[in-house]
């Protein structure tokens, strides 16, 4: 019998909004003493980085462990969407994206790496996209990012799975968040979001909720032998 995980320290990033909000708070509630890493984060476990700036990070990580322990969890969910025809994408807005949700990510992960491999245990989880899957017009260099988000924790879960870590992805479809409202408000969807429930096999919007429970689960001592998966949670979208 696999024991349940004990409180461990949990570093979300993106954990002031939407997704990552929800992450955190299912990680505190599943005993976890949780840091949000955002730009603007509130409230007493927030500490304020940019995930694009490596000293911003490293800091911010002092500060986590010396408030609440070395970092054995880490979920990657802070990011940035970008919708331009791809004729009209400057390098500058290609490089924005990508240094947000790919090259933060890297960051990150080496950031707290040096805690888990110390600690002979560790959880990573990185929030990428069912762009990844279906592809989608318009967010090329989104789409581009985020599979190299893909990329990178299947390379990672061969290389740390021998040091007790794993490395998992989480590809959302069409969960309710502050990004997706605002997408829909630009009509940047292709339809309203009543539209897209209709073309959702579950029949409704994805919530952060949702994430946050496959997120427990990757985070969780007994997916142990669970690494290097990318883990669709879409309502039946990319299947
Ligand atoms: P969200 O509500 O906009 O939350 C993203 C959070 O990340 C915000 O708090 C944002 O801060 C923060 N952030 C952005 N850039 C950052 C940076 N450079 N450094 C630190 N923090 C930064 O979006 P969400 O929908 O929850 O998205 C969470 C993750 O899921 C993202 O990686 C997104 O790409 C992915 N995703 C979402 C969906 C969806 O349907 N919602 C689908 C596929 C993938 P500010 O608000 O201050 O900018």
């Amino acid at each position: 019998m696999i024991a349940k995980t004990a409180g461990r320290t949990a570093v979300v990033t993106g954990g002031a909004s939407g997704i990552g909000r929800a992450i955190a708070e299912r990680l505190a509630a599943d005993g976890h003493r949780v840091a949000v890493l955002d730009l603007n984060p509130s409230g007493a476990a927030g500490y304020k980085a940019d995930v694009t700036d490596r000293a911003q990070i490293d800091a911010a990580l002092a500060e986590v462990r010396q408030d609440l322990g070395p970092v054995t969890i880490l979920v990657n969910a802070a990011g940035r969407d970008g919708f331009k025809r791809f004729t009209k994408l400057s390098f500058e807005e290609w490089q924005r994206v990508v240094d947000v949700n790919l090259h933060g990510t890297f960051h990150c992960i080496q950031a707290a790496l040096p805690d888990m491999l110390e600690a002979g245990w560790g959880r990573i989880v990185n929030i990428s996209s069912s762009s990844t899957h279906s592809g989608q017009p318009f967010m090329a260099h989104y789409v581009a990012a985020k599979s190299g988000v893909n990329g990178l924790t299947k390379a990672l879960a061969l290389e740390f799975g021998p040091k007790g870590i794993t490395v998992n992805a989480i590809p959302p479809s069409f969960i309710d968040t502050p990004m997706l409202r605002s997408a829909a408000e630009r009509g940047l969807l292709g339809g309203t979001v009543e539209d897209h429930i209709e073309r959702t096999p579950v029949r409704r919007v994805g919530l952060p909720e949702d994430i946050a429970a496959a997120c427990s689960f990757f985070t969780s001592e007994e997916a142990g032998y669970v690494t290097g998966q990318i883990l669709g949670v879409n309502g039946g979208r990319n299947t």
